[in-house]
């Protein structure tokens, strides 16, 4: 596949794309860091005013436009990501550093999600309901929010910004899309998606720059909502920001998502799934499999076959097809999984595995199978990177407490082929997606995606037909004749 060029990034603001005015940076490989991928403009809060007042100014025609002729944007922006698929994986592997496979996927999903919201919206969720007056028609309204601010991590610099952004602009809103700082030029890349399918001017728009730019849009008074994914105290934040005016936000936050293992388990089975949901992009997933728990005697095996399979993974370039795993993000973000691993094995923590890897870049780390105990802190607290942790106990009962005691509640999985044991963990554990022999990782698009505690907030799910909720008001609209009735 052909290597992009230099990328020039800039703003969507109004519907123009915008370099000028502010100061410039460029934006790292972290698979080949000396090889910058582009550079860009980098924003502040004056940045942030003036894509509000963008959205602000396109908002009403936008909705006024209708749902059908917003889901043929949609539609087009799907046929947009299908065709653009090479390149934006490339983009996006270029800057974030998983592999091309996996940058792939969230292409794919992406589409998916376009088409899946532009069909959501031609479904009416309006009610009409009975009148006690003659004549009188009370039905329920669905209007957008008005202007959405979209807040997005680096992780998958894709597909969370379209899961967000298909749903807002298919109830009629318009966005402001805050990026995150590691991944800017994949974000224009989407931007330009949505733009080339046709949106006017001003329904997206787009600002490069750091968190404090963030903070300075979800605090203007005429962002109606926010959704956020990212880490707890920025989303804490947030949530703390927009309430204080009450407007609406959504936040998806940090996991630290368990795995029991049974001894009645099929460990062919099991052991890739665990794997892939451990170490695929990265670790780097709030859905990832951060705590294996194995119940009794399955422990020394399933130790055995997860470290065999942790050895064997190829660490490298994710332009590379042989390698599985890619780099980590950056180099600070590198520093910090390698001191929680440093710190991790200083309190105890054992290495039962890791894999090979290069040299060519500081930001390459080792994925790490370790096993220990619940004392740990890495027990208890995320790392965003590729190591997990096995501890061994001996019963159901222990199995199902540890796995829910943690301050997160994102997503559980539980390896056994016993029915009691299916109903047990679908009726105990505490966790917004729960995975019956199926990695913690991974959802389908069209079914609500978020989680309990602290890993999400409590307005309606994100993905499915959930999104739609977040994205409108309901209004009880009540219509009369206006004349007595000529009948009565
Ligand atoms: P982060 O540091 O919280 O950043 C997320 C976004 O917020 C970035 O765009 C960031 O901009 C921006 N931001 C930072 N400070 C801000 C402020 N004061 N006001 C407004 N925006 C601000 O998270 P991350 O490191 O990018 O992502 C990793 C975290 O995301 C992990 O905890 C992971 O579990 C979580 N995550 C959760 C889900 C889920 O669905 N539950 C999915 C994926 C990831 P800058 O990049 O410029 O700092
Ligand atoms: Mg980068």
């Amino acid at each position: 596949m052909q290597r992009v060029d230099f990328l020039e990034g800039a703003h969507l603001i109004g519907g123009e794309w915008i370099s000028t005015g502010t100061s410039m940076t460029t934006s790292i490989n972290p698979a080949r860091p000396a090889e910058p991928v582009g550079e860009h403009p980098v924003g502040d809060a004056s940045t942030a005013a003036d894509a509000v007042s963008a959205a602000c100014d396109a908002q009403k025609s936008w909705r006024a436009l209708g749902f059908k002729r917003r889901a043929e944007i949609l539609e087009r922006a799907a046929v947009l990501f299908e065709e653009r698929a090479d390149e934006l994986a490339m983009i996006g592997t270029l800057e974030e550093g998983k592999t091309l496979a996996e940058m792939g996927g969230e292409v794919m999903l992406s589409a998916e999600t376009c088409r899946y919201q532009a069909a959501i919206i031609k479904m009416s969720t309006e009610r009409v309901y009975p009148s006690a007056k003659p004549g009188e028609t009370i039905r329920t309204l669905r209007a957008p929010l008005g202007v959405v601010g979209v807040v997005t991590p680096w992780n998958f610099p894709i597909l969370i910004p379209v899961w967000k952004i298909a749903p807002a602009l298919a109830a009629g809103n318009a966005v402001v899309w805050k990026t995150a700082s590691n991944t800017p030029l994949v974000s224009v890349a989407v931007a330009r998606v949505f733009h080339d399918a046709g949106l006017p001017p001003g329904a997206l728009n787009l600002i490069l720059g750091p968190g404090s730019m963030g903070g300075a849009m979800v605090a203007d008074p005429r962002v109606d909502g926010v959704t956020f994914t990212g880490s707890v105290p920025v989303g804490f934040g947030i949530r703390d920001s927009v309430s204080a005016r009450n407007g609406r936000v959504q936040l998806e936050l940090g996991g630290h998502n368990p795995a029991i293992v049974f001894d009645d388990a099929d460990l062919d089975l099991a052991v890739p799934m665990i794997v892939a949901g451990a170490m695929g992009s990265t670790g780097q997933k709030c859905t990832a499999t951060r705590r294996i728990i194995a119940v009794g005697s399955v422990y020394d095996e399933l130790v055995d076959r997860l470290s065999k399979a942790v050895s064997a993974l190829t660490i490298g370039d994710g332009l590379d097809p042989n390698v599985t795993i890619g780099p980590i993000v950056a180099p600070g973000a590198r520093t910090e999984v390698a001191d929680a691993l440093a710190k991790a094995v200083a309190q105890g923590a054992e290495v039962a595995a890791t894999a090979a890897i290069p040299e060519t870049s500081e930001c390459f780390f080792a994925p790490t199978l370790l096993t220990g105990s619940t004392q740990l802190d890495i027990w208890t607290e995320e790392v965003f990177g590729p190591i997990s942790t096995v501890v061994r106990v001996e019963g159901d009962d222990e199995a199902f407490a540890l796995a829910n005691n943690t301050d997160f509640g994102l997503s559980a999985s539980v390896f056994t082929t016993d029915l009691w044991r299916v109903d047990r963990a679908v009726n105990t554990l505490e966790a917004g997606i729960i995975k019956i022999n199926a990695p913690t990782t991974g959802s389908e698009l069209h079914v609500p995606f978020g989680g309990e505690k602290q890993s999400s907030g409590h307005a309606p799910r994100e993905q499915g037909d959930t999104a739609h909720d977040f994205f409108t008001r309901t209004r009880s609209v009540y219509i009369n004749p206006g004349t007595p009735n000529p009948y009565a």
